[in-house]
């Protein structure tokens, strides 16, 4: 018998080793299996040459090997199409030469960029041309790996499962799913990881992103109801007013600011428990709100959190946050938490937490940690909000602490839309920026640009000022992120001859490496940071004036106004570069709408009207929500209809499982 709850190892063809794989992608039940959706389908075709190919997209090249060279972690297989020579990269994968026969002809797929004259193809999958034969003219489903696990095995798997199950119920009713279009669970789920053709797809898909929402709002809705009931159980005042604060901080906050710090002080002082959205985008200074609320907490007696997505983001707020202090002339106890924290240290930490000694506490969600004892948690500040789910609020419940909530997240959202999806929030909008910021000059540019980009670069350093180069990822789930960024990376070193100090960073790196690397950054020993997307979010060094984007059309929009957030941060002329280097790619209507605006409500509002139909999950979130596969802003006209449909047929909890019926 099969049903949802059985463990994957129980599957049959599922060892131990491939139960670790699984575990990987965070498959641990049947469920989890079934619902690993494919990130994208390829109907095959015969394969081609890599002339017809269509540059910066993954294709079916039929090549045969002529030999491998490796250097450091990147694997080389030199190969041809029968006219032109292509060079295959992968990345952390030795293994790959053992595996393949030279003078043998493959089907290679994988990502085609073009350098000058020559081809590559980037972390190719190679079939033996039988086993690709087979497969022409299906819809093959493409699943976000791992590696040891290839997609073949992972769709065999998934198959073989559902062919020995059957959903009999549906978690909407029959009326439900008549009144808004819906398909039984049993064709959506069958429908996705075997489709027989392309338009089912998108049938299935509407009830998935529908079936999320539907969750999603119906969790939100029952915290708005249950909102009220949670009286304010501290007694909190203002220590310092905000004129103080500006005396202090050296430049006046905007009115905004302002606002949303009243909004938050008077919340605090009432008699329920504040639970509150600050969205504003990027630049607008949220940070600084968060902190003067905490520091009138912390005066109050009580203990204030604020809680960072990431590592690096977390430690510079600890860094602004003691300065800030200093400023001010008070004393403050302030603990560090994340991952990294040594255990010594770790202790002593939540020793001075449980006993009150320490009033405020910055880092990761290890803030939340289940051992973790607070003495009176008041208010937690959560940054970024995107990155963490509403559970975190209910596991802080859980521990018996009712603080105060301040969610922050430069996710640009009407209001309308925010109120249905932050149900149980109240809202405050920073819609201005800081009154001296230069809007930030932004150019599309071709690789005849490159050499001028640097140059830029080269003049701002010398001005004093720093840079960005960003590198994109190959595939968004897998570990590539290297081949690229080391390349750049050598080649902009090589560019600068050492009169400029170049620094790498990228997600493969230990965190106690990056944060050495952002450190060293914020303290101008490095000039010029060349990275990955791991400098996203948040991170705020305003003395950086150049940000270059390469391949910015590898990027979602939403994801490029973040990046380019980076700088214009300070009282300098910023410059933001998007610079296509791939041949073949032409600079897009997308990249257009950021050459034109800095603001991200337009931004996000223009993006939509550009995007075609047919485009799949996983590939262009919006870089706000936790959304697996709904867009805020492509799926507007269906988070109305949720709302309308909750409120009919009532909630849905996340728990609620489909019955099954094993047929075997
Ligand atoms: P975000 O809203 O993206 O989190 P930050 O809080 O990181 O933005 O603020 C961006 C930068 O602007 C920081 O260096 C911060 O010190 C500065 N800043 C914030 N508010 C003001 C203001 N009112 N005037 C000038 N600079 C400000
Ligand atoms: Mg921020």
């Amino acid at each position: 018998m099969i049903d949802f709850n059985t463990d994957i190892c129980e599957l049959q063809g599922v060892g131990k080793k491939r139960t670790e794989l699984l575990n990987k992608l965070s498959i641990y039940k049947v469920k989890d299996l079934l619902e690993y959706f494919p990130i994208a389908y390829n109907q095959i075709n015969p394969p081609k040459n890599i002339l017809n190919a269509v540059i910066d997209t993954k294709e079916y090249i039929r090549i045969r090997i002529i030999g491998f060279s490796q250097s450091f972690k990147l694997t080389i297989a030199k190969s041809t199409d029968g006219y032109t020579p292509i060079n295959l990269k992968w990345f952390n994968s030795p293994y790959i030469m053992s595996k393949v026969r030279i003078g043998k002809e493959y089907v290679a797929y994988g990502y085609v960029k073009k350098n000058k004259s020559s081809y590559e193809l980037i972390q190719p999958i190679l079939y033996s041309v039988e086993e690709y034969n087979d497969m022409i003219g299906k819809i093959l489903p493409i699943y976000s790996l791992t590696k040891g696990l290839s997609n073949n095995i992972l769709s065999k798997l998934i198959l073989d499962t559902l062919n020995k199950i059957n959903f009999t119920d549906d978690i909407f009713s029959k009326e439900l799913r008549n009144e808004f279009c819906l398909p039984h669970y049993d064709f959506t789920i069958r429908t996705l990881h075997n489709p027989c053709k392309l338009e089912d797809i998108d049938i299935a898909k509407y009830r998935l992103i529908f079936q999320e929402l539907y969750k999603f709002m119906s969790k939100m809705k029952k915290l708005k109801l249950s909102k009220n009931d949670i009286k304010n159980n501290f007694n909190i005042n203002e220590h310092i007013s905000i004129n103080e604060f500006e005396e202090v901080i050296g430049f006046s906050l905007t009115n905004a600011q302002k606002n949303s710090i009243r909004d938050i002080m008077s919340n605090l002082k009432s008699e329920s428990s504040m639970s509150r959205l600050l969205q504003g985008d990027v630049g607008s200074g949220k940070t600084i709100v968060a902190f003067i609320t905490m520091i009138n907490v912390a005066l109050s007696g009580y203990q204030a959190a604020i809680m960072a997505p990431t590592e690096i983001l977390a430690q510079q707020h600890y860094n602004n946050f003691i300065k800030l202090i200093k400023q001010l002339g008070i004393e403050l106890s302030v603990e560090f938490l994340s991952s990294s924290t040594k255990i010594a240290q770790k202790r002593i930490a939540y020793e001075n937490i449980s006993t009150g000694n320490t009033k405020i506490i910055i880092g990761t969600h290890s803030i939340i940690w289940k051992d973790l004892e607070y003495k009176n948690l008041a208010y937690v500040v959560t940054d970024e909000q995107h990155r963490f789910g509403v559970n975190q609020r209910q596991e802080l419940a859980n521990k018996g602490y009712k603080p105060h909530i301040l969610v922050m997240s430069a996710t640009p959202i009407p209001r309308t839309l925010a109120i249905m999806l932050y149900g149980d929030m109240d809202i405050s909008i920073i819609d201005e920026l800081p009154v001296n910021r230069i809007p930030i000059k932004n150019k599309v540019v071709d690789s005849n640009y490159e050499k001028a980009a640097y140059n830029l670069i080269e003049r701002e350093v010398n001005a004093g000022r720093q840079a960005y180069v960003v590198c994109p990822l190959v595939e968004e789930s897998e570990n590539y992120d290297c081949v690229d960024v080391l390349s750049e990376y050598e080649k902009i070193n090589k560019f600068y001859a050492g009169k400029i100090n170049v620094g790498l960073l990228h997600g493969q790196m230990k965190s106690s490496e990056k944060e050495k690397i952002m450190q060293e950054f914020k303290d101008r020993k490095i000039d010029v940071l060349v990275s990955t997307v791991v400098i996203e979010v948040g991170v705020d060094v305003p003395n950086a004036t150049v940000m270059v984007i390469v391949d910015p059309q590898r990027f979602g929009l939403a994801q490029l106004h973040q990046l380019r957030g980076r700088v214009g941060r300070g009282k300098h002329q910023s410059y933001c570069v998007f610079l296509i280097l791939s041949a073949g790619s032409t600079s897009s209507k997308r990249l257009e709408i950021l050459e034109k605006t800095n603001d991200g409500f337009k931004i996000a509002n223009e993006d939509l009207k550009l995007r075609g139909a047919g485009d799949f999950f996983g590939f262009r979130q919006s870089g706000d929500f936790n959304f697996k596969f709904a867009d805020i802003y492509e799926n507007t006209d269906m988070i109305r209809k949720v709302n309308v449909a909750i409120d009919k047929y009532g909630y849905i909890d996340d728990e609620d499982i489909t019955n099954i019926s094993s047929t075997i």
